[in-house]
């Protein structure tokens, strides 16, 4: 067991989220989609502030504040997710508590509500880290949590985006290719995978990310969103991470923990470890994406290599901010 928070004390709550990093310029977006991300970026933040103020952990925090955007239809997360390129949905999340080191994640699901509560349950309810597929899925509907038929997830919005990309067939991940030579991150793709990074009253750290994964990917594929150290980390002692971007770079980078561990055995501050990990060594990699995350002081992180990352942060007076570009 990792120290516990020390109780004399009074730690800034704070709240980090992010609804995925790509090509998000001014030039390619909409007002109306400005509005949407704004305020569905605004009304999770509220709402893990909400819990953080009445006395919840960072754990309830980040979940209830994943929530919100996994039950959006904007973010690839949940109801907005991303089709796989055979038209299924198959969702990934993960959450890690930084205070008892614990963690849970799922895999491949398709009729889980709120990928994020079943990893929560996951990891309070089991002796397990991670579930898959129709193993996940029955465990979730044991313990009573949400379930829905697997067409809840299917939306206009990506369907019609599924369907560009099976036109422009370089453009889709299907192929497994270990480095696909045109990013899925770049063109007219705008991610919208989500994550949250929590301190509570305690000083105790909690992350989460939920993706419907890589637009167009192989069915049985799982990215990063769901592997603990590569999209999401939580360590009272060094930080909270989490992750968005192209997952098999942060897979193969262990991109979440290579912050914390720089932190750890080199004493970098969280801001210098993320930029080196995410400006300078993924970028030269041609690994695209973001992380946000904060450390025990209330230190934010927000450091992306891509032309935006959809984020925001709200601290201890309650007011939520949101940006969207470099
Ligand atoms: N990291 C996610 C994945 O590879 C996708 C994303 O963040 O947009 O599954």
């Amino acid at each position: 067991m990792r120290p516990v928070a020390d109780r004399s004390n009074r730690f800034p709550l704070t709240l980090v989220i992010h609804g995925g990093a790509g090509n998000i310029t001014r030039d390619n977006m909409t007002p109306e989609l400005e509005m949407r991300y704004r305020s569905g970026l605004e009304q999770a933040l509220k709402e893990g502030y909400r819990v953080l103020s009445s006395g919840g952990s960072s754990v309830e925090a980040v979940v209830a504040a994943i929530k919100v955007m996994e039950d959006s239809p904007w973010f690839n997360a949940g109801k907005g997710a991303v089709f796989t390129h055979n038209g299924t949905v198959e969702l990934d999340a993960s959450l890690m508590d930084g205070r008892t080191g614990l963690a849970g994640a799922v895999a491949g699901v398709k009729t889980i509500k709120n990928p994020i509560v079943a990893a929560h349950r996951i990891m309070t309810h089991s002796s397990y880290v991670m579930l898959i597929a129709n193993g996940a899925e029955e465990f979730a509907r044991n313990e009573g949590l949400a379930m829905v038929v697997p067409e809840y997830f299917h939306t206009q919005r990506q369907l019609e985006r599924l369907r560009k990309l099976r036109a422009n067939p370089d453009k889709t991940s299907k192929n497994q290719a270990p480095i696909l030579p045109d990013s899925p991150f770049f063109g007219d793709d705008k991610l919208g995978t989500v994550g949250a990074v929590a301190l509570d009253r305690l000083g105790n750290i909690a992350a989460g990310t939920s993706t419907g994964g890589t637009v167009g990917k192989r069915y049985g594929r799982v990215g990063d969103s769901a592997v603990i150290g590569a999209g999401t980390y939580a360590d009272n002692d060094t930080c909270g991470i989490s992750a968005t971007g192209h997952g098999e770079y942060f897979i193969r980078n262990v991109v979440a923990y290579d912050i914390a561990a720089r932190m750890k055995y080199r004493g970098q501050s969280l801001v210098d470890a993320a930029r080196e990990v995410i400006g300078k060594h993924l970028k030269k990699i041609g690994g695209s994406g973001g992380v946000i995350g904060l450390d025990r002081q209330g230190n934010i992180m927000m450091e992306f290599n891509t032309p935006g990352m959809y984020r925001g942060f709200i601290r201890e007076e309650g007011k939520p901010r949101v940006s969207f570009y470099d």
